[in-house]
């Protein structure tokens, strides 16, 4: 039989929905028996996103230009892509920022506002990502097959979209279990 090729993605989170993924525990090894981790930062130390990958989790919302640069290049290289965990379906926590309208207030209010002493904004182009100026949903930017919420999404409830997709199927959550957020 030939493996799935699976990628996870870590986007603007707090890595909690990486964390439920492990919390698979012993299932991961049946997970192993039909599928390639080809890109994660749990499980391979693949730098850049292969091609044709099967199915992605993407967890966090995009926040800055490296985000969205990834995001694009999962999109272009998977078939499909899961919305994975709150933030990733509706920017969540990570976008509390957008309350305060732009990247510009968000910088001064961490870097000069609430500095101890000799604040000063990041400056470092090409190797600082630029903040977008709101954090946004996965949805927003790319097309999405799948979503998979919860902050983070049970370790039951992704077994539970996974098992069909490594069939060929796209899963049908439904009920309060599978579908809620938080
Ligand atoms: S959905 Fe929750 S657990 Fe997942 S990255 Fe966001 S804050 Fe963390």
């Amino acid at each position: 039989m030939t493996k799935a090729r699976l990628a996870t993605v870590w986007l603007a989170g707090c890595s909690g929905c990486h964390m439920s993924f492990l919390d698979l525990d012993e299932w991961l090894l049946e997970l192993a028996d039909l599928a390639d981790i080809v890109y994660s930062p749990v499980g391979s130390d693949q730098k850049l996103y292969p091609e044709n990958v099967d199915i992605a989790l993407v967890e966090g919302g995009v926040a800055n230009t490296d985000n969205l640069e990834l995001l694009q290049r999962v999109r272009a290289n998977t078939r499909i892509l899961v919305s994975f965990g709150d933030c990733a379906i509706t920017a969540n926590i990570p976008g509390m920022r957008n309350m305060l309208r732009g990247s510009d207030p968000v910088l001064r209010r961490a870097y000069l506002e609430l500095a101890d002493a000799s604040g000063q904004m990041p400056q470092a182009p090409g190797i600082v990502p630029e903040l977008l100026e709101r954090v946004l949903p996965v949805h927003e930017l790319v097309p999405v097959e799948v979503y998979l919420p919860g902050c983070p999404p049970p370790a039951e409830r992704i077994r539970a979209a996974l098992e069909p997709l490594l069939r060929g199927e796209l899963p049908q959550l439904s009920g309060s279990d599978q579908i809620r957020f938080g």
